[in-house]
């Protein structure tokens, strides 16, 4: 039965086949670019650090100078802190007081470090000669003019921008934001802070795909909620089909009488596919009008929450221009309750995972698995990732689960 409901994998391939990454640029602050795709290679123009440099505070030698000598009794030519420079070069018998990050003088080869040396009636004493080289930073060590720092369609972090602004970078090409669509549909939904018809439930969704897709930094427009109505329908998917690149819907795409939302879709633009062998989330719809790509989650919340992180989180990153993404961690835990269930799809179940003495996760699923229970996602620090064809799993079988949150 579920041979026609494509696959995670096959709904991940159609649906990123199906999404095309945005083009335009825009320049922003490096203090504004957390979470920003960055637009092009970063080259650098700066040698880091740009002169050889003293990895320690302590005393800049010569130590070919002091073999020669046979003296460790060095006398005090100057200090040089971070920031400036020695007017003289180093003479023989002589050393610099020197702090981390000030350049070498010339004729020095080493840096001591402080803990190594003493003070004795104005005379600096060696205690342990250094090796030549040792303690000195060498020129463009980390960064040389030329080398590629950060590749276009990198998700930027701190560890980038730190990077950019030691090549005096002040500003960053970056992919424009990606505008996002939410909206809830169903005629019994009402907001949250308002007024609730005895036939109405408080609509949940929104807020937690909003949530969601706030973590990938794309630009939300709420579009509300709206009816099981076609003419409110086709309406809304007109007016977001001028206005976002992405339409993330939840509810409607079941087989209800009143779910028009996947027919609606269809005849603006067109269905890529509905329903796939998933368990939240079976009912899912990706499709198109003009530019703009829906993704029809199922109404459940639990399966609006599931769905949104497989499989909208992955389609947001490629159209926010991110060249490499990788799969949500999954880590292996041995299961501690039995269970049983109709294999068919894959099955994401909500559980709780913990280490135990040895160090090794053991997960145990929520006995209610109803993807209309939201507390099971509360309650839940992660998904335990059930197989398509196993129906039995007993205590002690290994399983992959999903950390909801590294
Ligand atoms: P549907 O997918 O529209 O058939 O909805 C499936 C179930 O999810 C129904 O019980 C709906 O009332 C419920 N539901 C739909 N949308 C929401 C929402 N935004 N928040 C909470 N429950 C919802
Ligand atoms: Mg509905």
């Amino acid at each position: 039965m579920s041979s026609k409901w494509l696959s995670l994998e096959e709904a991940l391939t159609q649906a990123l086949n199906a999404a095309s990454a945005v083009s335009d640029i825009e320049q922003v602050s490096i203090f504004d670019a957390n979470n920003r795709i960055l637009a092009q290679d970063i080259v650098a123009n700066v040698d880091v650090p740009p002169w050889d440099n003293s990895a320690m505070d302590g005393y800049a030698v010569n130590t070919e100078a002091m073999e020669e000598t046979g003296s460790t009794k060095l006398e005090l030519q100057g200090v040089i802190t971070a920031g400036m420079r020695a007017d003289t070069p180093l003479q023989k018998g002589k050393a610099f007081k020197i702090m981390t990050g000030a350049p070498v003088p010339d004729n020095a080869n080493a840096v001591v470090m402080v803990e190594n040396t003493s003070e004795c009636d104005g005379q600096i004493i060696i205690n342990k000669s250094p090796l030549p080289h040792e303690n000195i930073r060498k020129k463009a060590n980390d960064i040389a003019c030329g080398d590629t720092l950060v590749q276009k369609g990198t998700r930027m972090h701190a560890e980038h921008l730190m990077l950019l602004s030691s090549q005096g970078k002040d500003t960053v090409e970056v992919f424009r934001k990606l505008r996002v669509g939410v909206v809830a549909t169903g005629s019994e939904l009402a907001s949250p802070g308002s007024t609730r018809a005895d036939t109405q439930i408080y609509e949940s969704n929104r807020v937690g795909i909003c949530s969601i897709l706030q973590n990938e930094n794309v630009e939300l427009i709420d579009f509300g909620i709206v009816e099981d109505d076609e003419a409110s329908l086709r309406k809304l998917f007109i007016d977001a089909s001028d206005r976002v690149d992405v339409m993330v819907s939840s509810g409607g795409v079941s087989v209800g009488d009143a779910d028009y939302v996947k027919d609606i879709i269809a005849e603006l633009g067109a269905i890529d596919f509905w329903k796939i062998a998933v368990k939240p989330g079976k009912p899912f719809a990706l499709g198109k009008i003009h530019n703009t790509l829906f993704c029809g989650l199922p109404g459940n919340p639990v399966s609006s929450f599931v769905t949104a992180k497989l499989l909208v989180v992955p389609i947001i990153k490629k159209m926010q221009g991110q060249s490499e993404y990788h799969a949500p961690l999954s880590v292996n835990a041995t299961i501690m309750a039995p269970l049983k269930r109709r294999a068919g799809r894959r099955d994401f179940q909500r559980a709780t995972m913990v280490k135990n003495a040895r160090g090794e996760w053991e997960v145990t699923p929520f006995k209610s698995q109803s993807s209309g229970v939201m507390t099971s996602i509360t309650a839940a620090n992660c998904l335990m990732i059930v197989p398509e064809d196993v129906s039995e799993l007993n205590i002690g079988d290994t399983v992959q689960v999903m950390p909801l949150h590294a």
